[in-house]
This record gives structure tokens, sequence and C-alpha cells, in this order.
């Protein structure tokens, strides 16, 4: 139902109920109704349920909100901030992802020497078990 629908019943009923009805038209008029009634409730369950959704959804966005530190400027429900804070922290893990693989092939070379020297001289510079 849009607002066009609503507009033309809305028209409808002001133009039958614009003089004072008998009984019988009064039946007659409230029979026409009844299946615009039935459209119109119908129609509020509708907007109802969106309003339900629209509240989840604001609701999700204050719990996330809530969780980035408050803007300084203008407290916890600024969006640019928030945008901006994350964008703080992906560009933080990408740098500590970055440094992890560094110090992750620096290990691996570090090992890879290690192995050969022990292969080559055989001794044992590290006992198995102490690196941990
Ligand atoms: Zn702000």
């Amino acid at each position: 139902m849009n607002k066009q629908q609503i507009d033309e019943i809305r028209t409808r009923y002001n133009k039958a109920t614009s003089r004072y009805l008998t009984e019988a038209e009064y039946r007659e008029v409230y029979r026409e109704w009844e299946g615009d009634i039935e459209m119109l409730l119908d129609y509020i369950e509708t907007l109802e349920a969106e309003i339900a959704t629209d509240d989840k959804l604001l609701a999700d966005h204050k719990a996330l909100l809530d969780k980035i530190p408050e803007c300084p400027d203008h407290g916890s429900s600024c969006l640019p901030h928030a945008r901006e804070w994350v964008e703080k922290v992906q560009a933080e893990n990408a740098r500590l992802r970055d440094c992890l693989g560094a110090a992750n092939r620096r290990y691996e070379w570090m090992a890879a020497r290690y192995h050969t020297f022990r292969a080559l001289s055989g001794i044992e510079v590290i006992k198995d078990g102490d690196s941990q």
C-alpha cells in the first residue's frame, strides 16, 4: 500500500461521511469500507514490522558505536569519527600483520641456519625443548 492508495481511501471516506447518513446508508458505506479497513490494518502491521526492524537496526548500530571510543568533539554517535577509528585500527592491524610476517621470515631464516650449523658442526647450541 502506498501514499496514493491511502489518500484515495481518505478521500472516499471523507466524501461518504461529509453529510448525515441514515442507518441504511451507513451500513452500506461500512460494508464498502470493510475491505479498506482490512487493507489499512494489514498496512499498519507492515509498518509496525518495519519499525521493529528499524529499532533493531538502530540498537545494532548503537551497540557497534558503543564499542568504539567516543569522538572527543561529538560524543558516542559520531559516524565520521567511528569510520576514522575503524580505518586507523585496520591500518594498525595491517602494520602488525606485516611485522609478524617479517618476524616469521626472520625466525625461519635463523632456524635454517641453526640446523645447518648443527648438522655441519655436531654442536648442540640449543637443546630440543629449550627454545620454548
Ligand atoms: Zn565527531
